[in-house]
């Protein structure tokens, strides 16, 4: 057999198993991927020849490097970073940097493969990547924080570049880190550029980024909604996640009417029957970006809230934003979910939910959209922040909303050409579909390379 032969979905994953043992968060999401575009590529052979799929499955490269720092108390400790350059065939590596103590190889090659389709959806030129550390900020002093994003950037800065490569934040890495990354960057290179986005909006940032990818997934769920005759208003909803993402879901769902009932850390959940408000949201905002601090505070704060250990899937809603991180809504759940009426699930997390879990959700007809899609919104805007500053402008709040709000009905738009079908639309598909479609058509114009 040619090796340009057609070979089945299952000897496909058998070997995507097999060239990345213990690799359980990539093969993961290959395989999520790789079930809908089989059944795309069945009449096209031109991908099959040109062994697209399994290219786009290779990383480009994956940089894995040493970082050491000094802790407050003078002792010397030793982290991992990364950057994943998965493919950069419709513009530079784009993706985010994540700090966490759950940061492997797999994930971040989860992620970088992710954004690749990711990215391809938003219709602006960007490649795929991402990259990050096996360190934990948490309870660590500004000094400490400094100090390791300086030395993580000591390394990573060669590799990184406006037309090359442009880190954003994610799990861990927001403004503070973005901040230090910068410096550390400029310092070294002796230029200003765009070379990250999240950045300050003293230094370069986009106004609306911060934003971005909260709002973005709840203009999603909204079209989602809408496309069905509905909208966000009068519904409840939960939420997962109390960082950026899940704070700005819960922002604008309660701005457009809806009713938030919950939002989560590691250690547990707050259900808050009434509902938040602004004022509820601005300080979860304050308690974790200033004050560092536990959600499980928010329930000493406001009368009628109360504080659950595990995750917030049982409490009965409309809508379910899962904003935490991978893996965070398994098949239980999900059927919880659908047996407590979800009408619409739209995932501010990258891959929150499990494979069992998305079946449960598709089995069941509940509107899904998957964070490639969903969550898109972030990257975009980033996209935007790339343009201003090659542009060496600024655009305002207003016109950045705008923007946003275009582009996340553009990317349901490409959702639902690629994945209705008899009146439902399989989000995963269309998503999958569409991401793949203009990454594959440039790669394949480029030949062999
Ligand atoms: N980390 C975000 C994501 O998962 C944003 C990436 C970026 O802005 O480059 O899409």
């Amino acid at each position: 057999m040619a090796v340009t032969d057609h070979v089945d979905l299952a000897t496909f994953m058998a070997g995507v198993s097999k060239r990345n043992p213990g690799q359980t968060e990539f093969i993961q999401a290959v395989q999520e991927v790789a079930q809908d575009i089989y059944e795309f590529m069945e009449d096209k052979v031109q991908y099959h020849e040109a062994q697209i799929l399994r290219r786009i499955a290779e990383p480009d490269r994956v940089i894995s490097f040493r970082v050491c720092w000094e802790d407050d108390n003078h002792n010397i400790r030793v982290q991992r970073g990364w950057r994943v350059q998965c493919n950069n065939a419709i513009g530079p590596y784009k993706g985010g940097i994540r700090f966490h103590p759950s940061v492997t190889e797999s994930v971040l090659k989860f992620l970088a493969f992710e954004q690749t389709f990711k990215n391809s959806l938003t219709g602006l030129p960007m490649g795929g990547g991402k990259g990050g550390a096996n360190f934990n900020p948490k309870g660590k002093s500004d000094a400490e924080v400094m100090r390791f994003c300086q030395s993580f950037m000591t390394e990573l800065y060669r590799h990184i570049g406006p037309d090359t490569d442009v880190p954003a934040g994610d799990i861990g890495v927001g403004g503070r880190e973005i901040g230090y990354m910068f410096g550390q960057y400029k310092r070294i290179v002796n230029r200003w550029e765009g070379v990250l986005t999240g950045k300050g909006l003293e230094y370069g940032g986009s106004a609306m980024r911060p934003e971005a990818t909260g709002y973005g997934a709840v203009y999603f769920l909204r079209n989602m909604l809408m496309h069905k005759g509905m909208d966000v208003e009068g519904h409840t909803a939960v939420i997962s996640g109390s960082g950026n993402v899940a704070t700005h879901a819960a922002e604008k769902i309660t701005q457009l009417g809806g009713k938030v009932l919950t939002l989560s850390d590691s250690g547990g959940y707050i259900h808050d029957p009434d509902g938040l408000t602004q004022e509820k949201i601005d300080w979860i905002k304050h308690l974790k970006n200033v004050k560092r601090g536990r959600i499980s505070e928010y329930a000493d704060e406001f009368k009628g809230a109360t504080f659950h250990e595990g995750r917030p899937w049982g409490v009965k809603a409309d809508l379910a934003l899962p904003c935490a991180t991978q893996n965070e809504l398994n098949a239980d759940e999900a059927k919880t979910l659908v047996a407590n009426g979800v009408k619409a699930v739209s995932e501010g997390a990258n891959m929150p939910t499990t494979l069992e879990g998305v079946h449960a959700f598709q089995d069941a007809k509940v509107m899904y959209a998957p964070g490639k899609a969903a969550n898109a919104g972030g990257v975009a805007v980033s996209g935007l922040e790339m343009s201003q500053n090659s542009e060496r402008v600024s655009w305002n709040h207003e016109r950045l909303g705008d923007m946003l709000t275009d582009l996340m009905q553009g990317i349901h738009g490409k959702c639902v050409e690629y994945g209705e079908k008899d009146g439902h639309v399989d989000y995963v598909k269309g998503a999958n579909i569409a991401g793949f479609k203009k990454v594959a058509d440039a790669m394949l114009a480029f030949g062999v390379v």
